[in-house]
């Protein structure tokens, strides 16, 4: 059955939501932005709604594949996917395996330094906030998760590291960090949002070359080559 955008629910920078003619089903569309510095940094990349769409869409099959549920329904074209509605909640979940970025700043570390142990951050999704973390006890006391839905998502996402680490290290690729986000759907808390370069940190592991969103953060250059090529490699492992 075909099912059609209506009305459009939500546009950020850089994917838009779509209502559509059936009510738990949105469509969900990747566009050419790139933004850096709660947009302060903003430039059109040429074809990077597909590449961004086409990483995501093999990530969340493949967890998928491996029991995880995620809102990913199905592909319909380069750039959008069928996606379950869900209530997102409004909380960023990062996993870090190596200091790098906010985390380096923040704590006077180098990037490139190995954690001792896998650290996970909890943020407001807030743009007029800035993102602010946020710790446990603060995200239960505001009722933006319970402690049993927060537990979950605390198991589900060091699965979910544990398989990207994994994946990524067969297509020659460190996972340094990455961001989730999670939403209720029908009585359960399922993956949503993507899993981009646009939101993770990958590193070649023989050159620690850099191939996602620092490239545009920092002009270092070269920026849809460096997905391109994480695509072409993950094509390559999962084929
Ligand atoms: P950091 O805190 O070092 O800036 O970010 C940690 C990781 O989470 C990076 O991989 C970064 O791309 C991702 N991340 C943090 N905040 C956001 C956000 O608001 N949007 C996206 N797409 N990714 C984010």
């Amino acid at each position: 059955m075909q099912i059609n955008k209506t009305k459009k629910l939500y546009e950020g920078k850089s994917k838009a939501i779509y209502a559509t003619d059936k009510s738990d089903v949105v469509i969900i569309e990747h566009k050419d932005t790139a933004t850096a510095f709660d947009g302060v940094k903003k430039e059109n990349l040429e074809s990077k709604g597909q590449i961004c769409a086409a990483i995501s869409n093999l990530i969340f099959e493949h967890l998928e594949k491996n029991n995880i549920e995620t809102h990913f329904i199905k592909v319909i074209s380069d750039t959008d996917i069928l996606a379950k509605s869900v209530e997102v909640i409004p909380v960023e979940v990062i996993v870090r395996n190596v200091a790098a970025g906010g985390f380096a700043k923040k704590y006077g570390v180098e990037e490139g330094l190995e954690l001792k142990n896998i650290t996970l951050e909890f943020c407001i999704k807030s743009d007029k906030l800035g993102d602010p973390m946020i710790n446990q006890c603060q995200l239960t006391a505001l009722g933006l998760v319970t402690r049993d839905e927060l537990d979950f998502i605390t198991g589900v996402t060091h699965k979910i590291n544990e398989l990207l680490t994994n994946l990524f290290l067969k297509a020659g690729i460190k996972l340094v960090d990455f961001k989730l986000e999670f939403g209720r759907y029908k009585n359960k808390i399922i993956l949503c949002d993507e899993f981009s370069p646009d939101s993770c940190r990958l590193w070649d592991i023989a050159t620690n070359k850099k191939l996602d969103k620092d490239r545009f953060r920092r002009d270092l250059g070269d920026v849809m080559a460096a997905y391109e090529e994480v695509l072409k490699r993950l094509k390559a492992v999962l084929s």
